[in-house]
């Protein structure tokens, strides 16, 4: 089977539609999404259509759940904030339903896992694996399941983890990476919508027979700035307001760090 993986479009429908072309002319016969199909940018009715569609397993990410109204994004930070305000406000109700109604993780085959954000602490479409601890404990996590290969999104930044008897290794800005033998691979596509790599065209794999390809694509990035302008989503917080928002998530933090304390007495 020929798959094609993408996450976080983050309803940029040119970037989506760019990704759907370059698979199609790959050949791909299903499409994995990750999650994060709504978000950001100012086509989030037209991309959930668009994932129904052409996708053939889909999780919920972070956004989607926001934007279904079942996660209050009160952690957001304030530009995602007030997208999904905005995406509340438009977002077609059965397509809200669908959202609302997606898995957080999901497993292919005896091979293959998918989630949004990290399989530990429970599987969850909140924490990013990024830090060498988060990295670690996934890859742990991993090692002691049956599939060796878990699909995640949510960092907007694709990369393989790679875990073999305990040895750890990170690999970014790769064109591809084979599967072998015992190793554990813990793999992000990238982001289609919000590339967060420095690179600004979509990212998105394909994998096939234990082989995945990792691909960039083009598309029109001056289309969806105009479009998110005139949605008003491209604010830009002032400076007061960016030192509000500091202030709010350094005591977020804290109010989560308690709370976690308090549930280990
Ligand atoms: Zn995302």
């Amino acid at each position: 089977m020929r798959y094609g993986v993408i996450s976080d479009v983050h309803a940029n429908l040119e970037a989506l539609d760019a990704v759907c072309r370059q698979l199609d002319a790959a050949h791909v016969e299903r499409v994995i999404c990750l999650g994060d199909t709504v978000g950001y940018h100012a086509h989030p009715n037209e991309c959930v259509a668009r994932v129904r569609e052409r996708c053939d397993v889909v999780l919920a990410g972070n956004h989607d759940r926001a934007a279904a109204g079942t996660l209050d994004p009160i952690e957001f930070p304030f530009v995602a904030r007030h997208a999904i305000a905005w995406t509340r406000d438009v977002l077609d109700p059965a397509h809200a339903a669908y959202l609302a109604g997606l898995p957080w993780f999901d497993v292919l085959d005896r091979t293959t896992s998918l989630v949004h954000g990290a399989l530990v602490p429970t599987p969850n479409d909140l924490l990013h694996i990024s830090s060498p601890q988060r990295i670690e404990a996934n890859l742990a996590a991993l090692a002691r399941r049956t599939e060796r290969l878990c699909w995640f999104g949510h960092t907007h930044k694709p990369v393989v983890h790679t875990w073999l008897a305990g040895r750890i290794a990170s690999q970014l800005g790769i064109a591809s990476v084979e599967l072998v033998g015992e190793t554990r691979y813990l793999v992000n596509p990238g982001s289609v919508g919000q590339p967060r790599d420095g690179d600004p065209r979509a990212a998105c794999a394909i994998f096939d027979d234990g082989r995945i390809q990792f691909l960039r694509v083009e598309f029109d990035v001056s289309a969806t700035r105009r479009a998110a302008d005139a949605a008003g989503l491209l604010l830009r917080p002032s400076a007061v307001r960016r030192s509000f928002e500091v202030a709010r998530s350094r005591w977020l933090d804290a109010v989560s760090l308690a709370r976690r304390a308090r549930a280990r007495l």
